[in-house]
């Protein structure tokens, strides 16, 4: 079964603008997998279509074998999703945004409390559990982001631009978490413009650009044409 299949997908924003223009995709469950593509590629608006947040234009998003429009419950089910900016909540302590999370996915608040604690450790988040999100460094809140996004332990992780802006000494520790992660068995989908973050996490990679799939291919076989 694919994680991810996605077929003839298409978005036209209001105004007219056409960032994706038929986009065919399958990532394999359990891959760890790249979309690369420089600025305005459209790799935001896929994701943000692929996690509900954006509406399609046209075309079909399936996830583990769930048609999104038929069962967009289920698909948001599996999906967690790390987004790239995240201004909201700012007051909030840490725990609570994960908890809130887990209240909105309807985990009971005992097994919500456990979760939170195992995901903030391991992220190394955990003594500043009650410290207010504005408070943490841009790499702080990325992991927060991350915690929050497995709450409901779902089954494909899609990250924006994970470690933009983040120093390399964090880059690393977030690489070896979702590698362990991945590992586990979480099928991980992330973007990125740096090939070097693709190179070190991915198996498999697809270059988009203006709105189209230029290249879907394996990293090594990438790597050898270069
Ligand atoms: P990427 O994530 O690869 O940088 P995006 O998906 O964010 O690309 O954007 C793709 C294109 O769609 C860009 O030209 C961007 O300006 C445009 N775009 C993104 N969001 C909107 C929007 N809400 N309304 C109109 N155009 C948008
Ligand atoms: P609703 O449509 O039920 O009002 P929203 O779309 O407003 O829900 O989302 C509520 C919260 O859940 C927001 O913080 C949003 O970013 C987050 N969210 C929505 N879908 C997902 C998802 N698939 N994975 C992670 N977070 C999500």
């Amino acid at each position: 079964m694919f994680a991810l299949d996605v077929q003839q997908l298409t978005k036209t924003y209001r105004g007219g603008f056409q960032a994706l223009k038929g986009i065919d995709l399958q990532v394999d469950e359990g891959d760890f997998f790249a979309l690369l593509g420089p600025n305005g590629a459209g790799k935001s608006t896929f994701i943000g279509i692929v996690s509900s947040l954006v509406n399609k234009t046209t075309g079909q998003v399936r996830v583990f074998g769930n048609d999104q429009d038929a069962d967009p419950e289920a698909v948001k089910s599996c999906i967690g999703l790390v987004p790239q900016e995240f201004n909201f909540n700012l007051f909030l302590p840490v725990i609570e945004v994960v908890l809130n999370q887990a209240g909105y996915y309807g985990i009971p608040r005992h097994e919500a409390k456990i979760r939170a604690e195992r995901y903030l450790r391991q992220l190394d988040l955990w003594d500043r559990r009650n410290q207010e999100m504005r408070r943490l460094s841009g790499g702080m809140k990325r992991r927060l982001m991350i915690a929050r996004a497995l709450v409901h332990q779902p089954r494909l992780l899609i990250l924006d631009e994970p470690t933009a802006g983040v120093d390399i000494e964090i880059r690393r520790s977030m690489w070896s978490f979702l590698r362990d992660l991945n590992a586990e068995g979480t099928t991980i989908i992330l973007t990125t413009h740096y090939l070097e973050e693709a190179e070190s996490l991915c198996r498999n990679i697809a270059i988009i650009n203006q709105g189209r799939i230029a290249e879907r291919t394996s990293i090594s076989a990438l790597l050898n044409k270069l």
